[in-house]
């Protein structure tokens, strides 16, 4: 099934049924076409993928464990749930892989910057990570809004040597960070590479970040083998772009026994307008931005409303026209959960098992931790951890509600702020 997906029909080519495409200026043909032939050139090529996992066992400390939860488990009574650890990537999450790979294929290409956008700044850290380590310029557009918001990633996306723009139109978030970077792109395409930082965009992108992410599933898929004996009954990850789901789902799409459950951010619940659910209930509906076809939330008139989550990198309009596909294909189910569903489970699992997820991971824990105790012992379940919690240190002792750390925190933040 996952090689199927990429076989297009004649003149559909960046199509998952009716999702994808490439909506972009006609300035731009040339460079995306320029991309997808060099991103053929590099699959075509075996020692293109084992020089990038050769670059991520060194680097980013490939591959990742499989941890089984044992406290957890035996608590809940019912299947045994294991953990894909992409929080011990460096930099912290399963962002690593896109952008190393992509700075694997821009050295191919023989250019010298990259540039993208970021809005809690994650991406914009991944990306100035790998440019200081190939030795790229680099460019990172963002809202105004979101750098005063991310004061720390801002200054260490600065400490990695990249320049961080903040852009004053429009809202002064994402989308207007997204159009800024298109009209660099316009400009620097001879010299310059867009890391898009999820499987979302025109194609190939969400082809080409599937690829680098299915990592991911690779490695946990050998590693449930190996570590249990059988494949499991279940895979959970949360889906804001979609790039972990789409790496971790890479590994099993051809095991049809195996169902894969994507997770969105529900924020205050389904019944408010406050979250950013797009495949669940069918809450998004289908139209065409920032470059791609798929479901977005929207309103009736198609304007794009504003998203919520507690969890800064769930908090996006659109969902990667790969895994829409897949889940109008009943290949993969969707769920929601709140946010105050995620703080629950950020309390248990940090209690029982010392594992941080980032709040986004931890999306992915509520709906594996729900349904798990109504499965067998004989059951396995596995859950991508895509990052680590360190970094949603304010947003956790804020929703904790311990005062003692709020102020502390809040002190803390005020004196960086004075200080830089
Ligand atoms: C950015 C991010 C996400 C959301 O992005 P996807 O493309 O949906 O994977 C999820 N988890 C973590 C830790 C992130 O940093």
């Amino acid at each position: 099934m996952y090689e199927e997906l990429f076989q297009f029909p004649p003149g559909r080519e960046g199509y998952y049924g009716e999702y994808g495409g490439a909506f972009i200026p006609e300035v731009l043909h040339e460079t995306i076409r320029e991309l997808t032939e060099a991103f053929d050139q590099c699959r075509a090529d075996e020692t293109f993928w084992e020089e990038y996992v050769t670059l991520m066992q060194h680097y980013s400390g490939r591959p990742t464990p499989v941890t089984y939860l044992e406290n957890l488990s035996a608590k809940l009574g019912g299947a045994k749930i294991y953990v894909k650890r992409e929080d011990l990537n460096h930099t912290g999450a399963h962002k690593a892989n896109n952008v190393m790979g992509q700075g694997l294929m821009v050295k191919r290409m023989g250019k010298s910057r990259v540039i993208a956008e970021t809005g809690a700044g994650q991406h914009g850290v991944a990306t100035a990570t790998m440019a200081a380590r190939m030795g790229f310029d680099c460019t990172i557009y963002m809202g105004a809004e979101d750098v005063a918001r991310q004061r720390p990633n801002v200054f260490w996306m600065e400490q990695l040597g990249a320049e961080v723009i903040s852009v004053e139109d429009g809202t002064k978030t994402l989308k207007d960070a997204i159009n800024a970077t298109l009209r660099d792109w316009t400009a620097s395409m001879g010299t310059s590479h867009y890391v898009m930082g999820t499987v979302c965009g025109p194609h190939p992108f969400p082809r080409m970040v599937m690829y680098f992410q299915s990592i991911i599933g690779r490695e946990a898929r050998a590693q449930l083998l190996q570590q249990t004996g059988r494949l499991p009954n279940r895979v959970y990850a949360c889906v804001g772009g979609g790039s972990n789901a789409s790496g971790v789902f890479a590994g099993f799409l051809d095991d049809p026994e195996v169902e894969l459950v994507g997770v969105e951010a529900g924020g205050y619940g389904l019944d408010t307008d406050q979250h950013a659910t797009r495949m669940a209930q069918l809450k998004g509906s289908v139209g065409v931005a920032q470059g791609y076809k798929t479901r977005f939330w929207q309103n009736a008139e198609g304007q794009m409303r504003d998203t919520y989550s507690v969890a800064a990198g769930l908090d996006y309009i659109g969902v990667g026209p790969i895994l829409a596909h897949l889940h109008d294909r009943g290949r993969i189910r969707a769920e929601a959960v709140t946010d105050e569903e995620v703080i629950a489970v950020m309390r248990q699992v940090m209690r029982h098992e010392g594992l941080i997820p980032a709040l986004e991971s931890a999306h992915g824990f509520v709906a594996a931790l729900q349904e798990a105790p109504d499965m067998s012992p004989d059951d396995i379940i596995l859950i991508n951890q895509s990052g680590r919690g360190d970094k949603d240190i304010f947003t956790i002792a804020d929703a904790l509600g311990d005062d003692r750390w709020q102020d502390f925190l809040r002190q803390k933040v005020a004196s960086f702020e004075e200080t830089s």
